[in-house]
């Protein structure tokens, strides 16, 4: 789950990451009233859940009270990779001497919990990578150390980034901060592009990035409240609450799936088969002929689906409840698309005989099912 800049920055306070102070403002009054209090000059930014909202026209500074106003009505009227604009942060401007680039999160590939940094920060880091990869220097750490980093381990990192040794101490705190805050909150990745150093040697958070681990939200329910419905698909959000796991693909072939792993495998037999998935879709273990019919409805949404694959390995899910929910949507729903079905496992013999007569088309295995319904949806 991605949250927001001043919501990330909430934490950061709390973990005692040094951060600017500011507040945020829906409206230009309310921003001048902030402005105000802060004292100019002040950065005025969008709080939309995607980088380089800079070079979008996102982030101003401005040290005129007059223009607060203006500039702020300017922003809220902006789009960012199509996310409106609703809220902007507001903090107190900072000189900049140095601009660092610091991060946190799960290297998939190494299997480790990583520091990144750049002492080149503030700029598009992805890029940095590519034209000078030796830029970039890696810290793995163990996950008993993240709760309290020793700073034998930090400090040699902190050096590569920062030279000077007091900007070099402070950033190995921060470092330890960032670690406890990631184990403690289950975060995915936490960013600071960028950390910097201001006039006085003070070494600040001036941006803050912060994903949190959906699959860990329900240890931490005060987090699931910073969660923006303006950036969440809403039918992935729907399906959520009656228990169904649904995340939107760009193919063509809806899919329903019993379990997680046989939704991959199945996404990954259409993909041999030449087809592309419109969905992933995990009815669950469970036989609720009700969620049937709520995944048909939430497949059925995607103009973009051609065809629905059904695959279902019935153990504790039985062949007929699914077949129920099949035949219940077929009644009420409005299917016009063609449906192959795979339905094997425990009560596999009452399934079929109930979905005897319908206009269904049959696999008895997945590359059957999936072939066919690659020749249906085609090729995106
Ligand atoms: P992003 O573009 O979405 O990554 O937003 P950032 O929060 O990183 O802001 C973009 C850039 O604005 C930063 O890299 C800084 O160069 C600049 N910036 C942000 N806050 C300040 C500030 O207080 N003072 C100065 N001088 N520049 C700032
Ligand atoms: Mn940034």
């Amino acid at each position: 789950m991605k949250i927001h800049e001043y919501q990330a920055k909430g934490l950061f306070e709390t973990f005692g990451i040094p951060i600017t102070p500011g507040n945020v403002a829906s409206t230009p009054t309310q921003a001048r009233t902030i402005a105000e209090s802060l004292g100019l000059p002040v950065v005025i930014k969008a709080q939309v859940h995607v980088g380089g909202r800079g070079k979008a026209g996102g982030v101003k500074l401005v040290d005129d009270i007059e223009q607060i106003a203006p500039t702020t009505e300017q922003i809220l009227g902006l789009t960012i990779k199509d996310l409106p604009v609703r809220i902007v942060l507001l903090t107190q401007a900072v000189n900049i001497a140095t601009e660092v680039y610091l991060s946190i999160l799960i290297d998939r590939g190494t299997r480790e919990i990583i520091f990144i940094g750049c002492a080149d920060g503030g700029v598009d880091i992805e890029e940095t990578a590519k034209t000078n990869p030796e830029k970039i220097v890696r810290l793995a750490c163990l996950v008993n150390e993240l709760h309290d980093l020793p700073r034998a381990k930090a400090l040699p990192f902190a050096k590569k980034l920062f030279p000077d040794a007091s900007q070099a101490e402070q950033a190995a705190a921060i470092m330890s901060r960032m670690a406890r805050l990631f184990v403690e909150k289950d975060c995915a990745l936490i960013e600071i592009n960028p950390l910097i150093v201001d006039d006085a040697g003070k070494v600040i958070a001036l941006d803050a990035k912060v994903l949190l681990d959906d699959n860990a939200l329900f240890r931490h329910p005060e987090l699931e409240t910073l969660r923006d419905m303006d950036a969440e698909d809403p039918d992935e959000l729907k399906a959520k609450a009656v228990g169904l796991s649904f995340i939107r693909l760009e193919g063509r072939i809806g899919c329903m799936v019993n379990g997680a792993g046989l939704a991959m495998a199945t996404m990954d037999t259409i993909k041999h088969f030449g087809g592309e998935p419109a969905n992933f879709l995990d009815v669950g273990g469970s036989s609720d002929p009700k969620k049937v019919v709520a995944a048909f409805q939430t497949i059925l949404k995607d103009p973009e689906v051609k065809v629905i694959l059904i695959n279902i390995f019935g153990g504790i899910t039985r062949c007929d409840d699914i077949a129920r929910g099949i035949l219940t949507s077929l009644d009420e729903l409005e299917v016009n698309v063609p449906i192959i079905i795979r339905l094997i496992g425990t009560n596999q013999a009452e399934g079929q005989a109930l979905l005897e007569g319908t206009e269904l088309l049959t696999a008895d295995t997945l590359e059957e099912g999936a072939t066919k319904a690659a020749e249906i949806g085609g090729v995106v």
